[in-house]
């Protein structure tokens, strides 16, 4: 594991502006989408999810298509140190030491830089690797997959597909029917025990590595 950054701090949380604006345009992409859900419904996707249910949660759900493009210096003042390291420099945590490999509590995980949804915890799995990992996220359009090469090896990388934040790696080696192991660093990740809990990106109280 990468050396942290030094220079990004613990600044206080900063607020997504951009959740703030287009309400009228998410509207009609969660319109949108609703009909495309339907559709889907009726596909074979391994994957489909009814990410819908979000009716009564007063912050709009955050779509993939809705970016968060920000610099290095303006993702310090919302990470951690640890979370910058994992979800911009595509760091890797421990195993064993981090805040979700053992979480069986019923809920979502979010992604920690921009709040949109990723896994939901009845898709999430023991695989003994340490490590915080799902079967399948809740939408195939949730994330973005990325051939990886680095390191001498040849892996599918996990992005988010709305701020562009590395996640982890996805993997052919998991549980029917999907098949896949989505292995994840809890960095990357906020659990909220409901879909309808109010979401934040802010940073965590303590780095539970240390
Ligand atoms: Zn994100």
């Amino acid at each position: 594991m990468r050396r942290m950054d030094a220079g990004c701090g613990w600044a206080k949380v900063a607020v997504d502006g951009k959740r703030n604006n287009g309400i009228c345009l998410l509207v009609f992409l969660l319109l949108k989408l609703r009909s495309k859900a339907s559709a889907d419904s009726t596909s074979n996707s391994s994957y489909t999810v009814n990410i819908m249910a979000n009716t009564t949660n007063p912050n709009p759900e955050p779509l993939p298509a809705d970016k968060v493009e920000r610099t290095d210096a303006d993702w310090c003042t919302v990470l951690s140190p640890q979370q910058f390291e994992v979800l911009r420099k595509k760091g890797t945590e421990p195993p064993f030491r981090n805040e979700y490999w053992n979480n069986h509590k019923a809920g979502v995980y979010r992604c920690a830089a921009c709040g949109l949804l990723l896994f939901k915890s009845d898709s999430k799995f023991d695989s003994g690797t340490g490590w915080p990992s799902f079967s399948s996220p809740v939408a195939e359009s949730n994330v973005k997959l990325v051939a990886d090469n680095s390191h001498g090896m040849r892996r599918i990388e996990v992005e988010c597909p709305r701020c562009e934040s590395h996640l982890g790696h996805m993997f052919d080696d998991g549980p029917a029917p999907s098949g896949k192991r989505f292995c994840m660093n809890s960095a990357s990740l906020k659990f909220y025990p409901s879909i309808d809990t109010p979401y934040t990106t802010s940073k965590p109280a303590t780095d539970p590595s240390k």
